[in-house]
């Protein structure tokens, strides 16, 4: 996994060669501030020409130039993944067209196992460095995290461009930003959309917006239009099987060449008959109903619609809802604000209430359903929860799926949950859960009603983004017209016809911890992972300045590493070791610490593999008296 952090192209900071050679051509960067949005009249005016597939000229390999430079014309359009292409969340797509820049989400990735302490990753701007003034707007699809989680950081970073997005997105967003540093959320420039027919121009770009559905309210689709190709971009979505679904036959009104960036996280689903809302809801609604004590949800806090649906459906039978997990307890907060939930004041009630009030009228929604450690499920699991006991009597609903990497410890969780509880109810026995993202059935039919004149799948790991290339092709869609981007891939239109440049732009990722951003390096990273696997061992010496003789006995600490107390031969064999590494000095020429240092941790690094097959990391410190 270490090859994951190794920068794509060069290090991280400032375009890289072949850009910065364009750049020098483009035009000096406006220094007015953006344009004031203002409605268009709509995209009919574009309807006038109709599209002939035969007229398209295709992508042509050969003719892309070694250099895979690109002509800074003022009519293309470039399409920049800088994250989303290569793992699920930290999405985030720049499109560029001449002097203008629109960029659309800023998510965050949430960390791989081999990241120890990292809180999350965030995109890597290094690119827009310098091309600021250029930002007219950053768009956001929805509210999710891998969709806004970073958009605290580098809004602030890009010197605030105005950020567009419907209401329950950008009232995410700025809470957001109010809990990562009070008073930032003042600071942001917010167009609301307020309908799905709201049209905006930026500088040469005309944004639009269609309906989608997906797990959170007020998902949108986002179009971009500019004159070298318009972008049709659901952002996530799915396409449920219920009465009232959302068609995209309308999208293929949108002239050509229309662009169609897919997320395509369901490319490998096969299921045809996928379970629908309608069906879930009532299985959710019947064990509520007839739960013979308290009910315990676990599910994700991004599910915020489901979350709004099952509390209103709490007070309706008469129950009380308590809500546990930070992120659930904000999100049902802002949607109750903006009156996406509608409830009662007293149907929800405070977690330390739930014990006076009988327990079959209790409902807990929490976040856990995945075994993160800290989260409500598994604090309650584990007893360590300050007021809710586990009961024979309780039922838990895992209305979840279980994200890959977790099946492990979710595992655990629910073997831990069948020990205490009669009644656990996940996925296997029942279904509790819908995911918010469409099948294979789902990506052909998207793909059928737009009628794309190009395709990139996007936002998920590559093998989907692949995969969903092959569904394309499975129902005629031309090969030779769809593009797999990777993050940093710089994809051109211009002329109906697509170039991608042969450099990427610099992704590599950029961490947050605590309160750093990108201050934690791979070595950093390294240094964590080594610290994880064999620990270290701190060996201090006293040595004379002048004839580099140690004095005294050399000290030993270990930590991760060996129990001291249990492993005393070796400590002290240790000691020995360290002894003869310092005492072979030429004690003729004066000390050099940082050769004693060298030689304690290569020498002493070796011996201790010998005895224990392990390599913790070592730190000599040597002190001159
Ligand atoms: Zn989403």
């Amino acid at each position: 996994m270490v090859e994951k952090i190794q920068p794509k192209q060069q290090r991280r900071g400032g375009p890289n060669r072949h850009h910065r050679n364009n750049f020098q051509n483009a035009k000096p960067i406006q220094t007015k501030t953006p344009e004031t949005p203002k409605p268009l009249d709509s995209f009919d005016r574009f309807r006038g020409k109709i599209f002939r597939r035969r007229d398209m000229k295709i992508h042509d390999e050969s003719k892309t130039s070694q250099s895979g430079s690109l002509t800074s014309s003022n009519e293309t359009l470039r399409v920049i993944p800088i994250g989303g292409c290569e793992e699920v969340g930290r999405n985030m797509t720049v499109f560029e067209y001449g002097n203008d820049i629109i960029i659309l989400d800023m998510g965050i990735q949430f960390p791989e196992e081999d990241m120890p302490g990292i809180d999350y990753i965030i995109p890597n701007i290094s690119y827009l460095r310098g091309k600021e003034k250029n930002i007219r707007a950053v768009i956001f699809s929805h509210g999710h995290l891998d969709h806004i989680g970073a958009a605290q950081i580098l809004l602030e970073k890009l010197g605030y461009p105005p950020v567009v997005g419907r209401n329950f997105t950008l009232a995410m967003i700025k809470k957001r930003m109010e809990d990562y540093a009070p008073g930032s959320a003042k600071k942001l420039k917010t167009i609301l959309v307020k309908t799905i027919n709201d049209r905006f121009t930026f500088g040469k770009f005309k944004i639009g917006f269609f309906d989608i559905e997906h797990s959170i309210m007020d998902a949108v689709g986002v179009i971009l239009g500019t004159p070298s190709g318009n972008i049709i971009h659901p952002g996530d979505w799915t396409i449920s099987t219920g009465s009232e679904r959302v068609t995209y036959n309308h999208l293929s009104k949108i002239p050509s060449p229309r662009i169609l960036m897919l997320e395509s996280l369901g490319a490998t689903d096969f299921r045809t008959d996928p379970v629908s809302d309608k069906e879930m809801y009532a299985n959710l609604q019947m064990l509520i109903d007839k739960a013979p004590g308290r009910v315990i949800i676990g599910t994700f806090s991004s599910q915020i619609k489901r979350v709004g649906k099952l509390i209103e459906y709490a007070e309706k039978i008469g129950k009380k809802v308590a809500l546990e997990g930070f992120s659930m307890k904000s999100n049902v907060e802002i949607a109750q604000t903006l009156g996406y939930i509608k409830v009662a004041k007293n149907t929800l009630i405070p977690i330390n209430e739930v014990n006076n009030i009988p327990d079959e009228k209790v409902v807990i929604i929490c976040t856990g359903a995945q075994g993160e450690g800290n989260a409500a499920l598994s604090r309650i699991v584990a007893d360590n929860h300050r007021f809710v006991r586990l009961k024979k009597k309780d039922t838990i609903i895992f209305s979840s799926s279980v994200i890959p990497g977790n099946e492990r410890t979710v595992q655990r969780l629910k073997d831990n949950l069948y020990r205490k509880c009669d009644n656990v109810i996940h996925t296997n026995l029942m279904d509790v859960h819908v995911s918010g993202h469409t099948n294979a059935a789902g990506i052909k039919e998207i793909i059928k009603q737009i009628k794309p004149d190009f395709f990139i799948p996007v936002y998920a790991n590559h093998y989907f983004l692949k995969e969903a290339a092959k569904r394309a092709v499975e129902i005629g869609f031309p090969k030779e017209r769809i593009i797999v981007p990777d993050n940093g891939s710089v994809i051109e239109f211009k002329d109906k016809q697509f170039k991608v440049a042969e450099n990427k732009i610099d992704t590599s990722y950029v961490f947050v911890d605590g309160l750093g951003v990108g201050d934690v390096s791979q070595i950093v990273l390294r240094d964590r992972q080594v610290l994880a696997e064999d620990g270290m061992i701190v060996v201090i010496v006293q040595i004379d300045n002048k004839t580099g003789k140690l004095i005294g006995s050399p000290d030993i600490i270990s930590r991760g590493f060996i129990f001291m107390k249990e492993h005393k031969d070796l400590i002290e064999a240790t000691r020995q070791k360290v002894r003869d590494i310092t005492t072979d000095k030429d004690s003729k020429t004066e000390a050099d610490p940082d050769d004693i240092k060298n030689s304690l941790r290569n020498e002493l690094g070796q011996f201790l593999f010998q005895k224990t097959q392990r390599r913790p990391m070592i730190l000599p410190v040597v002190i001159e008296v």
